[in-house]
């Protein structure tokens, strides 16, 4: 029998993020004990299964045997459990929150002659689910389930992070697009209809946005009407371009009893040189441009720039040294 003591609780209060798990349930659950366990997290995301990196980073290539138990098991099911896996000597444990991603946990004992105690098991899962669900509620909005401000401000810290190694998913992914959406005359819409009929129209625009945009890019409310996104991996023109669909798409939803619902969109490119500020600002005079011209638009910052159409912002850079 392997035993495992678990020491403390304070590190993985300031657990974050889901792609942090890994991290907290390698360092903190089974301190002295990391020979003799493995402990991997898998995530599923653009339709294949990846396994997360302890620098936060995706490794593509599994182990066949471990791919197979992942694509015949939890492929197109999220149902949460947990099991053994006689053909990995391993067990598996799936627990999915409301539109967060799709994460299986791993654990298997490295020396094949031990055992791994039940209870100490059951243990680590039930960690594992009850920080899953903590995350949730901390850093989702719960109206429509997108990241909240909070997490706005600690993920953006992140990917603007300039030391390397704290850069974690930026390594893998690169934020290239920041964008800032807001509704149309959303006021009139709850003036006219009723706060809980304005609350329809935000929960199904945030479905709308999940769907339509890729599962690495993120998505914010980022307060009342307004969202943010970056996008990741993008060229500016595939942007426009994606933007504008995204636009289309809500302006000829059918969202109940109202005949149209539309959304005003402003974006600017991810520069890491910029502080947070600079870059809502960007971003922000985009929309405000859309806005100020008719609505239900969507226009880039450094196009108007470019155009003479808004002025260069003095946007504050971070120091280089
Ligand atoms: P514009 O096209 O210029 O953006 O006009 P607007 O009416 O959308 O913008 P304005 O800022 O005047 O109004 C935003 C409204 O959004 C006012 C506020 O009551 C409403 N709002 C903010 N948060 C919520 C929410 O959670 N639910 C609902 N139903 N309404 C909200
Ligand atoms: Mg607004
Ligand atoms: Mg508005």
């Amino acid at each position: 029998m392997v035993e495992c003591k678990y020491y403390s609780f304070y590190a993985l209060a300031r657990i974050n993020d889901p792609e942090l798990l890994y991290e907290a349930l390698q360092q903190q659950i089974a301190p002295g004990h990391a020979d003799e366990i493995e402990i991997e997290v898998f995530e599923h995301g653009d339709g294949r299964w990846q396994r997360l990196t302890p620098s936060g980073g995706l490794e593509p290539k599994l182990d066949p045997a471990i791919a197979q138990t992942l694509a015949q098991r939890f492929a197109g099911n999220d149902a949460p459990g947990w099991y053994y896996d006689a053909a990995n000597d391993a067990w598996f444990c799936q627990y999915k929150p409301r539109t967060s991603k799709h994460f299986v946990l791993l654990v298997r004992c490295k020396d094949p002659d031990k055992l791994l105690e039940e209870d100490y098991l059951q243990f680590l899962f039930h960690f594992y689910c009850h920080q899953l669900q903590m995350l949730q509620g901390t850093y989702r909005d719960a109206l429509t389930g997108l990241y909240n401000r909070r997490a706005f401000n600690e993920k953006l810290a992140q990917l603007l992070e300039r030391n390397p190694d704290q850069q974690r998913r930026a390594i893998n992914f690169s934020p290239t697009v920041f964008v800032m959406l807001d509704i149309d005359h959303f006021k009139a819409i709850n003036d006219r209809l009723g706060h809980l009929f304005g609350d329809e129209v935000l929960l199904l625009l945030a479905e709308l946005m999940t769907d339509s945009f890729r599962e690495n890019d993120l998505l914010f409310r980022y307060g009342g009407e307004e969202f943010a996104l970056v996008l990741m991996d993008i060229t500016p023109e595939q942007a426009q371009q994606t933007l504008d669909r995204f636009r289309e798409k809500i302006a000829s939803h059918d969202f109940p009893t109202i005949e149209r619902v539309t959304a005003s969109i402003g974006y600017t490119h991810f520069d890491r040189n910029l502080t947070l500020d600079a870059l809502i600002g960007q971003a922000d005079s985009a929309l405000y441009y859309a806005k100020s011209t008719g609505r239900n638009a969507v226009y880039g910052y450094p196009d108007l720039v470019e155009q003479g159409l808004i002025p260069l912002a003095r946007s504050p850079r971070v120091e280089t040294s």
